[in-house]
């Protein structure tokens, strides 16, 4: 693994983001998702770090047992549920709250004794996990006539939340809003993006994941824009300066070639340490707090960065790939993906940090 590069975190960052959260969906209680280890930033750091939760959400059993075993002591959440009794059972042993999103799963709980709290999903056009529509009340009324189970709420998830104008997300709210009703239950919609552009679908419970991390939920929209702070800083280190020469191609496929005698910084950062490998010639780096771009083909464990007209850096010096300059989002633009996808990827360098070892 590469010793230069390294994830920070800033803890007040996030709990800063937190309560952004609050002030926007000041009625929700917040559910914080630290699923996929807290995109990168470190489950139980972040767990940790968040105590104003009122709960947490886990993509998998694994990971709330983890929580638990941690003494996480929160109302705990886990998106995909259980795939077997076995599961099921231990769920109700750590106090651990399962999504029920298939028939099969309902079925499984009304065969059992256990007792536990529990989430009923619908698919209101995600088209992922949960219950169709029409089959909703049917599987509500039958776990409600069961004295063991508490029915916690119902729950959706927006499939275009973050493009607000998108004509899905109103359809979404629609259906969901009529089984809510239907049903008399508390609600639970919206992610990051639902909450900051439909604040009347943040219903009982808002789950926000990528905002309590600093990045921005709505395409085109930055997180600076929302007051959300980076809590990630990726950097690295100026490894070597190179002369070259006009004409001079740099990097795997020759992705480069310099128009002029030019300086080409390499820095100690890949793919392999998280970094996108699709990062295109141009994608923002900084470096000596002066902004340069990198050139070519991103390597396993190197970069390459265009240092013309910047003489004052020397090999060593700290580069920030990401943090407050350049945004996360922007560099995901530049790799045609998505800070999601960045932040989870490099979260494996956070073991780097002086700090954490
Ligand atoms: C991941 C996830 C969230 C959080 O989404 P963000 O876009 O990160 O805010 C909320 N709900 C569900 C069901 C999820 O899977």
């Amino acid at each position: 693994m590469n010793r230069q590069a390294r994830a920070v975190i800033d803890f007040a960052a996030l709990q800063h983001n937190f309560q952004r959260v609050k002030q926007l969906a000041p009625s929700s209680r917040i559910m914080a998702v630290i699923k996929a280890d807290a995109y990168g930033h470190g489950m139980l750091q972040v767990a940790q770090a968040l105590h104003q939760a009122d709960a947490f959400a886990v993509a998998q059993l694994a990971e709330a047992r983890t929580l638990r075993d941690a003494g996480i002591d929160k109302p705990l959440l886990v998106f995909q549920g259980f795939n077997n009794l076995h599961e099921l059972e231990q769920m109700a042993q750590l106090d651990i709250m399962p999504v029920v999103h298939q028939d099969w799963q309902a079925g499984l709980i009304e065969a059992s004794a256990l007792s536990l709290s529990i989430w009923l999903k619908v698919n209101t056009g995600m088209g992922r996990l949960g219950i169709q529509p029409q089959d909703v009340v049917g599987i509500w009324q039958r776990l409600a006539a069961k004295s063991s189970i508490q029915l916690m709420g119902l729950m959706s998830h927006f499939a275009n939340a973050d493009v607000p104008t998108h004509e899905s997300n109103q359809q979404q709210i629609d259906c969901f809003n009529q089984l809510a009703e239907q049903l008399g239950t508390r609600t639970s919609m919206a992610n990051s993006a639902g909450l900051i552009a439909f604040p009347e679908a943040q219903g009982d419970w808002v789950r926000p994941g990528i905002m309590l991390y600093g990045a921005s939920p709505i395409a085109g929209r930055s997180a600076a824009s929302l007051d959300l702070r980076p809590v990630m800083q990726l950097g690295s280190r100026l490894i070597a300066i190179n002369q070259l020469k006009a004409g001079e191609c740099l990097g795997y496929g020759h992705l480069w070639s310099c128009p002029e005698d030019m300086p080409v910084g390499l820095v100690a950062i890949g793919y392999g340490d998280g970094y996108p490998r699709h990062a295109t010639t141009g994608t923002p780096v900084s470096i000596g707090g002066r902004m340069v771009t990198l050139l070519g083909r991103v390597s396993m464990d190197m970069i390459a960065i265009d240092l013309r007209g910047v003489d004052s850096v020397k090999p060593g010096d700290e580069v920030i790939l990401w943090g407050k300059v350049p945004a996360v989002d922007d560099v995901a633009e530049c790799a045609d993906t998505i800070a999601y996808e960045l932040l989870c990827n490099a979260g494996k360098c956070r073991h780097n940090h002086p700090d954490s070892e």
